[in-house]
């Protein structure tokens, strides 16, 4: 089992990193599975790592299926690019200044996409106060706490209804990010921190800008997130045999699934449909090969 791709409360996600892989734990016994492999990969914040790896080891030692944890985080390049970084177990990488500076640069720019949201909500009767929205907020503030906010204070159903209705592309309150790094400014720096660079939901990104991140230092790309398959992203990865990564990218409640999840008797609503564990299992086998020094 395989996620590599989710968000805990130390940025927009609803679930405390601990309550996450226990969640996972739940999941690996409910099903053949002897293990899992679990990354949380917040939003420009590497803030809970250290406290989220002992509780990851801890648990090991407590029963006979295995949750390990991939040390990760998300964050964002211009035109919407994410990137995700996945860090060795054994390096601590996620505390270096060149990494915490990206996420100081984003965590400023996000700030004042955020006010300006907040301003374009209140043009249209969506009062939202700052500190309502963001004030539990530990890491990253971002689009899905206004979203949260939103459905909280009764303006929409639920937070991706709110999501719909107002914050998204060509949506009335939707701001743009300017994230102040490119892309391949983005790799090259993640990558040159000795840090895996991993390109997150490639939609609808060109094969000569993988090409181009490729040549940056990208290690890898996304070929599942959610219910989305990308085809061409894994056409890339297996051209040139790079990591093929799979994500939940989960955030909301309702939304609590793992993405790649293939539970036989799932009991939870998912947002996203079933992927067939044709499609996933050598996608993880490939996943297990490529990091398998980083587990033990
Ligand atoms: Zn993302
Ligand atoms: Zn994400």
């Amino acid at each position: 089992m395989l996620d590599t791709h989710t968000h805990s409360t130390f940025s927009d996600g609803f679930l405390s990193p601990e309550e996450i892989i226990r969640l996972m734990y739940g999941r690996i016994r409910e099903s053949k599975e002897k293990d899992a492999i679990l990354s949380i990969t917040d939003h420009d914040s590497t803030a809970a790592i250290d406290e989220t790896m002992r509780f990851a080891r801890k648990m090991l030692g407590e029963t006979d299926k295995h949750v390990y944890l991939l040390p990760g985080a998300e964050t964002e390049a211009r035109k919407y690019i994410h990137i995700l970084m996945y860090f060795n177990p054994d390096e601590q990488l996620w505390k270096k200044r060149s990494i915490l500076e990206i996420f100081r640069k984003n965590e400023s720019a996000r700030d004042e996409r955020n006010r300006a949201i907040l301003d374009r909500l209140g043009e249209l009767d969506v009062f939202l106060k700052y500190d309502d929205v963001f004030g539990n907020t530990s890491g990253a503030k971002t689009r899905s706490n206004i979203a949260d906010a939103i459905a909280r204070n009764g303006y929409a159903a639920d937070a991706i209804s709110a999501s719909k209705l107002y914050l998204r592309h060509g949506c009335p309150a939707h701001v743009p990010l300017e994230s102040p790094l490119e892309a391949y400014e983005l790799v090259q720096i993640i990558s040159d921190a000795g840090v895996l660079p991993v390109i997150a939901h490639p939609y609808g990104i060109e094969a000569a800008s993988l090409e181009e991140l490729r040549a940056c230092g990208l290690e890898g790309t996304e070929v599942i997130n959610g219910n989305t398959q990308f085809r061409e992203a894994n056409n890339f990865a297996t051209q040139y045999d790079i990591l093929r990564t799979v994500g939940s990218d989960c955030h909301f409640n309702g939304n609590k699934c793992f993405g790649y999840s293939y539970f036989p008797n799932r009991k939870n609503t998912c947002s996203y449909h079933h992927i067939s564990p044709e499609i996933l299992q050598p996608i993880e086998a490939d996943f297990r090969e490529k990091i398998l020094g980083w587990l033990t």
